[in-house]
């Protein structure tokens, strides 16, 4: 079976290293826009061949894990390369867009759009690691348009590596990720701005960080190319929960300016909710 990872970072090696586990008869082909991101990627195993845009007609699967932006540009291209029983599916953080560019396209049918719900803050090839997927969700956004068995090839693929699947449409996708995905990161690398600031002016601040600076900064760690084309398809998303966001902390710096503890101590003792909500999708 050969499968062409169509970027070879995070999310394109840790699909490369749990498909060669699972599937003994796969050829994983690397294709890359740095010759030196390709030679780090067959360095570290994640594939067995360098691949061009040119090589698709061989492809059975082709996983594009790119920037979103790169993705809206790319995946017309790819369609217009593989052959008719070539399975598409990309791994974007947003979803309208990218189901948008493609509504047309003769091979629509062959593309499934995927987002995986896993990843670290790290990037590049040597950040893929093995099991990322296991146990995690795969968002996948109008089914209906990709053929009957090309779904069942793609949803045999996400078994094998462990993934539930979760049906969405594209923008109830963009509008729900912008929530629990996009303004946390935001928040992080705010938060980490706002430090860093300080720090400028007192060099002794990182000795008083504890863990629980460490863990809500953690995001602020993730890659701005793959983060600025995210906020910018899914502006829209973006602005309304920083409206909110927003919102809520005028709220929280009235009430402390008033002294006014008690709607403070109400408002975490209510947003200590937020346990029981991930102890349950643990
Ligand atoms: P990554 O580790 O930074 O890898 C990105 C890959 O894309 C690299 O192979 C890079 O290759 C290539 N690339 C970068 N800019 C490009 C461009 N403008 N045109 C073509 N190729 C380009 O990123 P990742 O975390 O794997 O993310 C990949 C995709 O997965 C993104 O669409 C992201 O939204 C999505 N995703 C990420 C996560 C996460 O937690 N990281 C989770 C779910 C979904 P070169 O070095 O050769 O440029």
């Amino acid at each position: 079976m050969n499968i062409f990872c169509i970027g070879i970072g995070l999310i394109g090696g840790s699909f490369a290293i749990d498909i060669k586990q699972n599937y003994s008869d796969a050829t994983i082909y690397g294709i890359s826009r740095k010759e030196a991101t390709i030679n780090n990627a067959l360095a570290l195993g994640l594939i067995d061949k360098k691949a061009t845009l040119d090589d698709l007609k061989i492809a059975d699967i082709v996983i594009i894990s790119i920037p979103v932006d790169a993705t809206v540009k790319l995946l017309p291209t790819v369609l217009d390369k593989i052959n008719d029983s070539t399975l598409v599916f990309d791994a974007g953080s947003t979803k309208e867009s990218i189901c948008k560019v493609v509504e047309h396209h003769k091979r629509r049918s062959n593309f499934l759009a995927c987002h995986p719900i896993a990843g670290t803050e790290n990037s590049g090839p040597s950040a893929a690691i093995s099991g990322l997927y296991n146990g995690k969700t795969n968002i996948i956004c109008e089914v209906e348009k990709t053929t009957f068995k090309l779904q069942e090839k793609a949803l045999d693929l996400f078994r094998a590596i462990g993934m539930r699947i979760r049906y969405m449409d594209p923008i109830a996708h963009d509008k729900h990720i912008a929530y629990v995905s996009h303004l946390s990161h935001i928040s992080s690398f705010m938060l980490g701005k706002t430090v860093l600031d300080k720090e400028k002016n007192e060099k002794d601040i990182f000795d008083m960080a504890g863990s629980g600076f460490a863990s809500t900064v953690r995001l602020a760690k993730s890659s701005p190319a793959m983060w600025a084309p995210i906020f910018q398809q899914n502006k829209t998303n973006v602005l309304e929960t920083l409206k909110e966001y927003i919102a809520n902390l005028q709220d929280f710096k009235n009430a402390l300016q008033k002294d006014d503890f008690e709607t403070i101590y109400n408002e975490m003792e209510k947003t200590n909710y937020i346990k029981q909500i991930l102890n349950g999708i643990k």
